[in-house]
């Protein structure tokens, strides 16, 4: 929609095709018992105050026309990385605090926490250049291993498509989108911000289909020429941006030797790992006492080394993300209060459970294992779960199937497309894939990739 609106703001006719029924993607919504439920948003990285005019934030808005008043921004209180009887940290959207934290309890390890802040901030985590490790980057500085594992966890949590290790550009985009500007929520729910930005799209006389996936992408010799959709519908056009991802464009290409010309790299090398499983639970206002140490998110890790991979389990407790949509400043009133948490998660394993001729399977693992992340859950928050209204959680699987992400690959393909570019000429990868990360990076990204290669077409 970023792209979208970027497009169409210069007088140009743009159809959006999203082939589900609602807008959003991997963070839209739905509904139970007549409630909003959000499916991915904890909390917007690149938190920036108005008079940051440089900022990331302030760009984007900038760029697609939305007056920044028409967002309220409610900044998030503090949020915590706990490794239980070892050590926690507590950031801000004040960098200070973690750097006073770092001081609190790795008092050896501040000068060199610094010191890679500021080769970070060197960083241009945007030009195009190999992979290059992460871990290796940030050992040079840190010789203390817990608060490297420390720094990890969020960081690998809200945005890594890497298993273990990641690229270093990722981590400088995270490491700033997370610690150094810092996270909020828009006053409402995603929807409303979905809303907004929609609006803006069609005043500016933008087109959208929902319901309306592509199905192949048909091209010339280096060119695209239009698309076909599940209805059956052709389609052409001067210029194609995909955001679906990476390997799932690839899949477009009906011929062979077009996927090939799309991207020589294998397949299989181009899928994500890394899934969540979610849930969601409503708790009655009396389970409020878990609030009081007034976090926002917590991001938890029981060993000493912290594991992002694939789990060999359905789901890996050892460590997981809590968040608490309330815990925002000035906090919605409500009935309920809620309280989200996510887990590592193996996608093929609940993929068996839900082709499983025993249909109940699926449901049941669900059960079993929602039932051990709130017993482990609760020993890190305190039992909370004895007054549920009502609960939800949702697999790799159904994030595949709402979002056509192969294998609910959340952070996408761990292989970065920069500059957009594919072997054609007039198509573009925009959003995750690109290598801009969460909700305000693939906004970014739409917008970044229409300023530089199809406005210059106009
Ligand atoms: C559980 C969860 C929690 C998250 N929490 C946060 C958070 O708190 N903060 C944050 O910043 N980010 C969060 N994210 C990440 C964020 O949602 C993504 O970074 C962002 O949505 C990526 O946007 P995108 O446009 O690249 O891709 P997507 O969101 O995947 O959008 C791609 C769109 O393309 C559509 N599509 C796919 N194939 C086709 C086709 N063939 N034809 C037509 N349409 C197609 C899909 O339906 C989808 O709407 C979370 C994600 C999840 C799953």
């Amino acid at each position: 929609m970023a792209a979208g609106i970027r497009f169409a703001r210069f007088g140009q006719k743009v159809l959006i095709l999203e082939k589900h029924s609602k807008a959003g993607g991997l963070n839209s919504y739905y509904y139970r018992k007549g409630r909003l439920l959000e499916t991915g948003l904890h909390a917007i990285t690149n938190y920036a105050p108005p008079e940051n005019k440089h900022a990331p934030l302030n760009r984007l808005l900038r760029q697609l026309k939305i007056p920044r008043r028409n967002l309220k921004l409610r900044q998030q209180l503090t949020s915590e990385v706990v490794f239980p009887e070892r050590a926690s940290l507590t950031f801000s959207n004040d960098f200070g605090l973690l750097q006073s934290q770092v001081a609190l309890h790795f008092p050896d390890s501040i000068g060199q926490f610094n010191a890679m802040k500021d080769e970070l901030d060197r960083y241009d985590p945007f030009s195009p250049r190999p992979k290059i490790s992460a871990r290796k980057f940030v050992s040079s500085f840190l010789s203390d291993k817990l608060l490297r594992e420390m720094l990890f966890c969020p960081i690998m949590f809200y945005g890594s498509s890497d298993e273990g290790d990641m690229d270093l550009s990722q981590f400088v985009i995270l490491f700033r989108s997370i610690f150094q500007e810092g996270l909020f929520r828009p006053e409402g729910t995603i929807k409303d911000l979905l809303g907004l930005l929609l609006q803006q799209y069609k005043d500016f006389a933008g087109e959208i289909e929902f319901s309306s996936g592509v199905e192949e992408i048909i091209s010339t010799d280096n060119k695209i020429t239009g698309v076909r959709t599940r209805k059956g519908e052709k389609i052409r056009c001067d210029c194609l941006i995909s955001t679906a991802g990476l390997p799932e464009t690839k899949r477009l290409f009906a011929a062979a030797d077009s996927a090939a010309k799309f991207s020589e790299l294998p397949e299989d090398n181009t899928c994500g790992r890394i899934s969540f499983v979610e849930s969601i639970f409503l708790l009655e206002k009396s389970a409020s006492k878990c609030f009081s140490q007034g976090r926002t998110i917590i991001f938890y890790n029981l060993n000493e080394k912290f594991t992002y991979r694939r789990p060999d389990k359905a789901i890996d407790l050892n460590s997981g993300v809590i968040c608490f949509p309330d815990n925002f400043v000035g906090g919605q009133e409500d009935n309920t209060i809620q309280i989200r948490v996510t887990h590592l998660a193996n996608y093929d394993l609940w993929l068996q459970a839900y082709n499983d001729t025993d249909k109940s399977r699926y449901q049941t693992m669900k059960i079993y294992w929602t039932g051990r992340s709130k017993n482990i859950i609760g020993k890190i928050i305190g039992n909370c779960f004895e007054n549920i209204v009502y609960e939800d959680t949702f697999t790799p699987v159904t994030i595949e199937r709402y979002t056509s992400r192969l294998q609910g690959a959340v952070y996408g393909s761990p292989n970065k497309v920069k500059d957009g570019k594919t072997g054609f000429d007039n198509l573009y990868i925009v959003g995750t894939d690109q290598g801009y990360l969460g909700i305000v990076g693939s906004l970014l990204s739409g917008v970044t990739m229409v300023n530089q290669h199809i406005l210059n077409r106009i």
